[in-house]
Formats: C-alpha cells, sequence, structure tokens
C-alpha cells in the first residue's frame, strides 16, 4: 500500500458536477488501496477572477494582499472537494499550504519552497483520512506571510509534497490525456507521448508548452519523482515523465529524434539598435537588465557593419517585463551611446525537442526547410543539446508548428487529442 500524490488542475474542479467527479475518483484510488493526498486548484478561472478584482480596487496591489487573496481560491476547492468526499463516506481534510508544512521564502508572487514539513498530512493519512491541500501556496519562513508559488504553482506543491511523503507516484490531472507533441488547441494530429524525459519536459515547459509548471519538473528530476500527467475526465493512461534511462529502455526499438513542438506567445523583442561595438558594451546593457531583474531568454548580436563599427543586439523577454526593461535600458542610452530602442511585442517562439537530436546530424536544415516552405520567415534563432527554437511573427506561429510538425513525422493518423474541458485562459 503506497501514498499516492494526486493533483487537480482548475479546469478538472470547475464547477459542482467537476467537483464531485474528481471526488469520486478519488475514492476509487482509496478504495483501490491507497494511502491518498490530494493538491488542488483553485477553481476554473478563480485566479484570474480575483487578479481582476485586484486590479479593479488597485493598480498596483500590494504583493502581501495579492497573495492573501489569491490564496482564497485554493480554499474554496480543498474545502467543497472534502465536503464532497465525506458526502460520499470517506473521511477527508482539507488543509492550507501553510498547514500542510510548506515553507517557502519570502518572494510574494513567487516563492520558492525551500521545505515541506507534512506532519499534519501523515498523520491524517495515518488515520485513514484523505488530504486534501491546497495547491499554489505557502508560508514565508522568515516573514510568517502566506506566500504564493507563481502562475501554475500547484503542480509544485504537488511533487513537493510527494517527494517529502515518498510517494509511489506524483499524478498530475488535467484536461488533456497527457503530454502532447504539440498543443491540441493548434496541431489536431498531435499524438500522445507515452514516456518523456525530465530534461525533454523542462525544454518543452521552458519553451511555452502548458503541460506542467517548470519548477515542478525541475523539482521531480532533483528528487527523481516519476509524474503521471493524465486526464481527470478519461480514464486513460496519460505520459509519464521520467529518467532518460527509463525513457530509452521503453524506447530501445526506435527512438523518436524529436519529441515535441513547444510554442510560446508571451514573448517580446528588444532591439538596441547602433551600439558601439567595443569591450563591456553589453556588459553594461545585460547588468541593467538582470538589475531590473528581467528574465531574458534569447540573446542576438549581430556582426558590426565594418563603416560604422556599430552593431545589433536583440533579446527577448517575457511581455510584461517589457515596460520595466525599456525603462532600464533607455537610461543608458547616454553612457553607452547606442541609437535607439526598438519593442516589438508581435512575435512567438516555435521549438523542437528532443533528446535524440544531439546524436543526429541535420535536424535544424529540416526544421528551417519545413519553415521556409511554409513561408515562415525566422527572426531569431537558439539552440541547446536538445532544441532549437526560432522567434517567428505571432501570426506566423500556428503555421511553423504545424510545418514543424509534420517535417519530423509527430503527427497520428487519427485525431488522438481531446480537450475536455478549460477556456484555455
Ligand atoms: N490557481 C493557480 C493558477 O491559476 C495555481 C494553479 O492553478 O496551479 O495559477
Ligand atoms: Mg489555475
Amino acid at each position: 500500500m503506497g501514498i499516492v500524490v494526486q493533483k487537480y488542475g482548475g479546469s478538472s474542479v470547475a464547477d459542482a458536477a467537476g467537483v464531485k467527479r474528481v471526488a469520486q475518483r478519488i475514492v476509487n484510488t482509496k478504495k483501490a488501496g491507497h494511502q491518498v493526498v490530494v493538491v488542488v486548484s483553485a477553481m476554473g478561472d478563480t485566479t484570474d477572477e480575483l487578479i481582476d478584482l485586484a486590479n479593479e480596487v488597485s493598480p498596483l496591489p500590494p504583493a502581501r494582499e495579492l497573495d492573501m487573496l489569491l490564496t482564497a481560491g485554493e480554499r474554496i476547492s480543498m474545502a467543497v472537494l472534502a465536503m464532497a468526499i465525506q458526502n460520499l463516506g470517506h473521511e477527508a481534510r482539507s488543509f492550507t499550504g501553510s498547514q500542510a508544512g510548506v515553507i517557502t521564502d519570502a518572494a510574494h508572487g513567487k516563492a520558492k519552497i525551500i521545505d515541506v514539513t507534512p506532519g499534519r498530512i501523515e498523520a491524517a493519512i495515518g488515520e485513514g483520512a484523505i488530504a486534501i491541500v491546497a495547491g499554489f501556496q505557502g508560508v514565508s519562513q522568515t516573514t510568517k506571510d502566506i506566500t504564493t508559488l507563481g502562475r501554475g504553482g500547484s503542480d509544485t506543491t504537488a511533487v513537493a509534497l510527494a517527494v517529502a511523503l515518498k510517494a509511489d507516484v506524483c499524478e498530475i490531472y488535467s484536461d488533456v490525456d497527457g503530454i502532447f507533441t504539440a498543443d491540441p488547441r493548434i496541431e489536431p494530429r498531435a499524438r500522445k507521448v507515452p514516456r518523456i524525459s525530465y530534461e525533454e519536459t523542462l525544454e518543452m515547459a521552458a519553451q511555452g508548452a502548458k503541460i506542467l509548471h517548470l519548477r515542478c519538473v525541475e523539482y521531480a528530476r532533483r528528487y527523481d519523482m516519476p509524474i503521471h500527467v493524465r486526464s481527470s475526465f478519461s480514464e486513460k493512461e496519460g505520459t509519464w515523465v521520467v529518467k532518460a534511462e527509463d525513457v530509452a529502455q521503453e524506447n530501445s526499438m526506435e527512438a523518436a529524434i524529436i519529441t515535441g513542438v513547444a510554442h510560446d506567445r508571451s514573448q517580446a523583442k528588444i532591439t538596441i539598435v547602433g551600439v558601439p561595438d567595443k569591450p563591456g558594451e553589453a556588459a553594461s546593457i545585460f547588468r541593467a537588465v538582470a538589475d531590473a531583474q528581467i528574465n531574458l531568454d534569447m540573446i542576438v548580436q549581430n556582426v558590426s557593419a565594418a563603416a560604422t563599427s556599430l552593431t545589433d543586439i536583440s533579446f527577448t523577454l517575457p511581455r510584461g517585463e517589457g515596460q520595466t526593461a525599456m525603462t532600464a535600458l533607455s537610461r543608458l542610452q547616454e553612457s553607452v551611446g547606442f541609437d535607439s530602442l526598438q519593442y516589438d511585442d508581435s512575435v512567438g517562439k516555435v521549438s523542437i525537442v528532443g533528446a535524440g537530436m544531439s546524436s543526429s546530424p541535420g535536424i535544424s536544415a529540416r526544421f528551417f526547410e519545413a519553415l521556409s516552405e511554409a513561408g515562415v520567415n525566422i527572426e531569431m534563432i537558439s539552440t541547446s543539446e536538445i532544441r532549437v527554437s526560432v522567434v517567428v511573427a505571432e501570426t506566423q506561429v500556428e503555421a511553423a508548428v504545424n510545418a514543424a510538425h509534420a517535417a519530423f513525422d509527430l503527427g497520428s493518423d487519427e485525431i488522438e487529442a481531446v480537450v475536455y474541458g478549460g477556456t484555455g485562459r
């Protein structure tokens, strides 16, 4: 009899009917002989609605109060879920993140888990109850204030609890049947990936695939906690996120070179035009960006024009941080002596990811050929050992995903992907 941690996303518990359906599923797992710990997200679009509400009363809601407000979303779902389970005749007890022992740093809105002390959870399941934990939240070790882990953070709560409880598996339930070779919302021929390594999942998540919270995969990799990503709307086996060795073993017959195509529409591009090509310029530019706490992604510096010895530097960053970055950079204009700044938020990023690409040449060429045949213009390129990413016009993201998916034979003959719920918001 092992411990199973199950996490249900907002779309799985969007309304009372969803809550009852999930309650039944949890009870079934309990009846199968497991000790069950459940992590739950806020119902439907509750978190977004709470953010809208905060913005209505204040243009800049204080971070401490915003966290206090947002954690209310998960409190609602944990309590109603516990009620629904009790109504089915099984004991269930709900706990806030703080009660469950999720200890974080003090960074409101993006707190990091530094320790998990799940004494109350262990006691509850030890007494035969089902424990329900509010996802996405914790309590700061230093300030004792309530914190949130960042959007989508319930996944991380689930994995962290699974690790602390030495669970057999962390099951993450959403409204799709697993991890797909591309987002089924824009690639109808997307196929479900049966097994994928932590590393590939990290790349997919970092490149915008909205499958799992990035930090949850990092956490799972660090402690080797297998994640089973599956739908709460079907009984189908989902995708197992496991060690690379375990994927290789399973796929020994014929490993796919490319595992999936990810896309991201949340980025913007800044170009610094006419930067003097001499030592230290890039350093002062990116020091300013770093000091403004901007998470930049791709950086491209063009070869300087011989006549002027001026160069252009472009980089991508999350759109939400665009304003801050532009302000920080314009302060440097005089000291660095560049000509101008350009801001473009109508870009998107498309990436191909696959552990097999490090050992097979010609992958980039095939990708770029497919884009060119689809009439997609590439604005920037970056690569890692297991990924090739391009920045394209936002209007061409879909065409680029479809082209890459076809070029690497990722599509299935039948339509496999079912999107059961969710507004995709
Ligand atoms: N409710 C939070 C959000 O929507 C956390 C989560 O869903 O994991 O971001
Ligand atoms: Mg949510």
